[in-house]
């Protein structure tokens, strides 16, 4: 679970509502047995619970360490919305790789209608949580409000060096790695089901993004971003 300054009261944390339910009643777990808590910040509380109630679990800090899962580079997803449930899979398996944030884009190819965005945003949030939580994460991945693909400049701004996964290149990621030792932040920009069209590529291009092929076979929009990322870490962190 992720906690919260208020939840903490000198060595204690107080844990309550579905993290309270999860720990009483999914895992059972009873007084003094060990539990890893962690903040928004990568910081690590190792306990032990003391108490459990009903109404809420109270667990003592015995070490407080930096969360030592997450990525030195961080990657930021910006992902065409594909239809259906296939941003859940987006999400679920890129916080499982060690993105640090997803921004969902609309793109002149994407299929859903934005009325329909409307109410998942709360919904993604939740997979990265369960995410992280499964992948020992320090942090929980913001998803945020989807965004217009005109609307990233600013957004790009903010990282190193940004990527384009276009299947229509030649150049292949190799070669950009060989360009940048180690960028401090990594934008990987995937289109959706349809892919991005010519004048999409040219306006990334002009705002510095590089594309970049993935290989020779054309991957599924879901399949791209995991890709990717996995050469990242690849890359930059094994
Ligand atoms: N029609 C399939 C689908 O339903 O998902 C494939 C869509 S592919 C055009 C979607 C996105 O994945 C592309 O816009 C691109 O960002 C990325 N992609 C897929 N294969 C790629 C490759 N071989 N090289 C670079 N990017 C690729």
């Amino acid at each position: 679970m992720e906690i919260s300054p208020e939840t903490v009261s000198g060595d204690l944390i107080e844990i309550d509502g579905e993290d309270h339910q999860h720990i009483s009643k999914s895992l059972r777990m009873k007084p003094g047995e060990g539990l890893v808590l962690c903040s928004g910040d990568e910081t690590e509380y190792v306990c032990d619970i003391y108490e459990i109630s009903k109404k809420h679990t109270v667990a003592r800090v015995e070490k407080i360490q930096k969360n030592q899962s997450e990525m030195q580079i961080k990657t930021i997803l910006y992902q065409g919305v594909p239809k259906g449930q296939k941003m859940e899979t987006v999400i679920q398996k890129c916080v499982e790789l060690g993105v640090d944030q997803i921004v969902p884009v609309i793109t002149r190819r994407t299929v859903v209608k934005p009325a329909d965005l409307d109410k998942k945003t709360a919904r993604w949030n939740k997979i990265s949580q369960e995410a992280a939580k499964q992948s020992g994460r320090g942090k929980i991945p913001l998803i945020t409000e989807p965004v217009e693909l005109k609307g990233i400049e600013e957004l790009l701004k903010k990282n190193a060096l940004n990527i384009v996964a276009y299947e229509n290149e030649t150049i292949g990621i190799k070669e950009i790695f060989s360009r940048f030792s180690h960028p401090e932040r990594i934008g990987i920009v995937i289109g959706p089901e349809g892919g991005f069209d010519n004048c999409e590529i040219k306006m990334l291009e002009s705002l510095g993004v590089i594309a970049v092929s993935l290989g020779k076979r054309i991957l599924r929009t879901e399949t791209a971003g995991m890709a990717l990322l996995s050469m990242i870490v690849y890359q930059y962190e094994l």
